[in-house]
């Protein structure tokens, strides 16, 4: 038997796993850093807000681990990798030896420098990416906390700023750019959702802030300070920053940030060590190299590891990009790049769209307003279209044979 060690439970780990049960002769173990069944992070804030049940997040099957003949760790996070020496020191404290390992630990949030300490110091300043930091952050609404301030406008704090405006809470979002959703939008493209911002009655948005200090006492985070001096008291700091690949427990790894760089087997530069999903830098549909962020990539990279580490020679497509932010009655979206040599403006249906390009080849949507309207323009950038071509896209004259929709009710704008 083949001793195959899977590093998290996530996306790519559960799916490496199912992938794993079907071929003969391994014998597979998972460890997890928590201590839960795989779950969907992307509802986190529909569970902090109620709308949700733990139970809903479920992403592995009850008694799914063990119909899978996996012996599944479930606490025991991986202190140190040693992909030479072919072993794991878990937090157990038990050494565990392998074969072939699937490194698929996901990402950890980043938290500044200033603000490193806090979540470990104030039991009410709490980070967006685990099971437990949302039923935390669920329990103190429970105890009548009201005045949440949350640290970054990115995709992970509008999103739970969003999810809790029915919640009877007023939220504080304080952003160090000019522009919410900085990875998604270019800033001006950001300033359509003004109006839509604006009649969320709970919401108080301060871009361009820059925070002073968080004001602890008796462990827990009081105030806000501003650099221009604003106040912010607060029941609960939620800090969205962003994350990084989380690679810190690999003897030799990547510098904070890199991720793990695989080929298209997704096989690490270390022989039989692969990874796959958030940990990953990888090729993107438009060329670039980029560390993983979807839940989608996660699932195949991990997919294609298991097959290869079971003796296949499967190869991974480049990673997709590509986020959605509902912002009710709108959404703002992106495909592909936001930045390249050249961009131009259109009307979409009923959506404002931003085109870059890269030379001639479409590479990149950022969108303002409905869904359907993004269906039309994903397949441009997935198949690079030329520039001259967009225009007919738009006009319903070229069928791109993936999606019409748009095409058939959209004029164009520039
Ligand atoms: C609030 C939120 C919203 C999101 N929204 C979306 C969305 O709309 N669409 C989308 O595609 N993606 C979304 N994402 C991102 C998506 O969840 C990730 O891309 C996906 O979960 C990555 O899967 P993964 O398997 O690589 O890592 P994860 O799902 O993060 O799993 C990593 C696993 O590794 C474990 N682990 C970590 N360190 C160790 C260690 N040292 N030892 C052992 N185990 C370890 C963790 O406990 C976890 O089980 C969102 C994420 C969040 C937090």
């Amino acid at each position: 038997m083949e001793r195959v060690l899977i590093v998290g439970n996530g996306y790519a780990g559960l799916q490496a796993a199912r992938t794993l049960a079907s071929k003969e002769g391994f014998s597979v173990t998972m460890t997890s850093a928590e201590k839960c069944p795989a779950y969907i992070p992307h509802l986190l804030p529909e569970l902090v807000a109620g709308k949700k049940e733990a139970a809903d997040l479920s992403l592995a099957r009850g008694g799914e681990y063990a119909e899978l003949k996996v012996d599944f760790r479930a606490g025991a996070q991986v202190m140190t990798l040693s992909a030479e020496k072919r072993t794991a020191l878990l937090s157990t404290g038990e050494t565990l030896s392998f074969d072939k390992a699937l490194i698929a630990a996901g990402a950890i949030p980043y938290v500044p420098q200033d603000f490193e300490d806090l979540p470990a110091r104030c039991e009410n300043v709490l980070l967006m990416k685990r099971l437990l930091d949302a039923l935390l952050l669920k329990k103190f609404l429970a105890q009548g906390a009201s005045r949440i301030v949350i640290v970054g406008a990115g995709r992970v704090g509008m999103l739970l700023a969003e999810a809790l405006k029915e919640r009877g809470v007023s939220v504080t979002v304080v952003e160090i750019g000019p522009e919410i959703l900085a990875t998604m939008l270019q800033a001006d493209v950001a300033a359509l959702l003004h109006p839509v911002l604006r009649e969320r009655r709970h919401l108080r948005l301060c871009t361009g802030a820059r925070i002073e200090s968080i004001d602890a006492e008796n462990g827990r985070a009081r105030e806000v300070r501003l650099s221009d001096g604003t106040l912010l008291p607060c029941d609960a700091v939620v800090i969205a920053t962003g994350v990084a690949p989380n690679t810190g427990f690999m003897e030799n790894g990547p510098a904070y940030g890199e991720g793990l760089s695989v080929d298209h087997r997704m096989e690490t530069a270390a022989s039989g060590i692969y990874a796959a999903g958030d940990v990953v830098r990888f090729e993107t549909i438009t060329g670039r190299s980029e560390v993983g962020q979807l839940a989608q990539n996660a699932r195949l990279q991990g997919e294609i590891a298991a097959r290869n580490i079971a003796g296949e020679k499967a190869l991974c497509p480049p990673s997709f990009i590509g986020n959605v932010v509902k912002l009710d009655p709108v959404i703002a979206a992106r495909i592909g790049d936001i930045d390249g040599t050249d961009q131009a403006d259109f009307r979409a249906g009923r959506s404002f769209a931003r085109v870059t390009f890269a030379g001639h080849a479409a590479v990149g949507v950022q969108l303002v307003g409905d869904p359907e309207d993004l269906r039309g323009l994903a397949p441009a950038v997935l198949k690079k279209i030329p520039r001259e071509d967009l225009r007919d896209l738009l006009q319903g004259r070229l069928d791109l044979g993936l999606a019409p929709l748009l095409a058939a009710r959209s004029h164009s704008w520039a």
